[in-house]
C-alpha cells in the first residue's frame, strides 16, 4: 500500500535528512516509525503527505507515484490518509462535533451522512458525551482522540500519526494507543512515528528505526532499541 523506493531527500544547505530509504508497508499494518530528533521522521510523513518532494526515488501510494500526481488532484490523494498530529490542531471555536462536520463538509459528505456519522465516530473514541465541548473545555488526550475521530470519519486507507502523544501524561498516552489500535482492528492501516519508547514496547507491532536519514533496522513485533 505504501513503498517508499530508494528514497533520498537533500534540503537547502545540503542536509541530508533521507538517505537511500526504502520500505513498504502492506494493507491492514501497524507500523511505527522511530528514531532520534533529526532522523527524517517528519521528512518521511511530509513525503507521504506530498508536503516535501524526494530529491531521488519514488514514494508510491496505492501503486501511484504520490509526486506525479497532478496538483488537482492532491486533494483526492489525501482524502485517503487521515493525519493526527501532536498539537491536534482543532477548531477552537467549534465543538468537538462541529470539527468532525467541518471535515465531512470539506470531503463534500451529505447532511445525511453528518447526521448519523460523527456521533458514531465520537462514540467508537468514546467521546459520545461530549460532543457539544469545545476544545479548550477537553483534556489533551480528549482532544487528541477528537483529531483521532476526525482522522477516520472520511475512511480513509491509512491513518498517520505524527507524535500523537507527545503533549500527553502516560494515563492519556496508553487511551490514545488502544484507540489507535481499535482502529486498526477494525482494517485501517496505521503509521505512528513516537519517540515514547512504552508506547512501543507495549504495542509489539512493527517498528522501523532511522538514524541520521537511515533505516538502521526494521522489526516484526519490534521494541524501542535506541
Ligand atoms: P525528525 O522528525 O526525525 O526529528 P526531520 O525530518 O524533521 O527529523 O529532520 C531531518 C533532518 O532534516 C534534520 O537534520 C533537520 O534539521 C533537517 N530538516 C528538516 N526540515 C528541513 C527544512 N525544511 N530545511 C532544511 N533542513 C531541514
Amino acid at each position: 500500500m505504501i513503498y517508499f523506493d530508494r528514497v533520498s531527500k537533500v534540503y537547502a544547505g545540503d542536509t541530508a535528512a533521507l538517505q537511500d530509504v526504502s520500505f513498504s508497508v502492506e494493507a491492514g499494518e501497524f507500523i511505527s516509525i522511530v528514531g532520534h530528533s533529526g532522523a527524517g521522521k517528519t521528512t518521511l510523513v511530509k513525503m507521504l503527505l506530498a508536503q516535501e518532494k524526494p530529491t531521488s526515488g519514488a514514494v508510491f501510494f496505492e501503486s501511484i507515484n504520490i509526486h506525479e500526481v497532478p496538483p488537482k488532484r492532491i486533494n483526492d490523494l489525501r482524502r485517503k490518509i487521515g493525519t493526527v498530529f501532536q498539537d491536534f490542531r482543532l477548531l477552537p471555536g467549534r465543538t468537538a462535533y462541529e470539527n468532525i462536520a467541518f471535515a465531512m463538509e470539506a470531503a463534500g459528505r451529505s447532511e445525511e451522512d453528518i447526521h448519523s456519522d460523527v456521533p458514531h465516530v465520537l462514540e467508537l473514541v468514546d467521546l459520545g458525551n461530549k460532543m457539544s465541548n469545545f476544545p479548550g473545555e477537553l483534556s489533551g488526550g480528549e482532544q487528541q482522540r477528537v483529531a483521532i475521530a476526525r482522522a477516520i470519519v472520511n475512511q480513509p486507507d491509512v491513518v498517520i500519526a505524527d507524535e500523537p502523544t507527545g503533549n500527553l501524561d502516560p494515563v492519556n498516552t496508553f487511551e490514545v494507543v488502544q484507540i489507535l489500535k481499535k482502529i486498526n482492528d477494525l482494517g485501517t492501516t496505521i503509521v505512528l512515528t513516537t519517540h515514547n519508547k512504552g508506547v512501543i514496547d507495549s504495542l509489539k507491532k512493527r517498528v522501523i528505526t532511522m538514524d541520521r536519514g537511515k533505516v538502521i533496522r526494521d522489526d516484526r513485533e519490534g521494541k524501542y532499541i535506541l
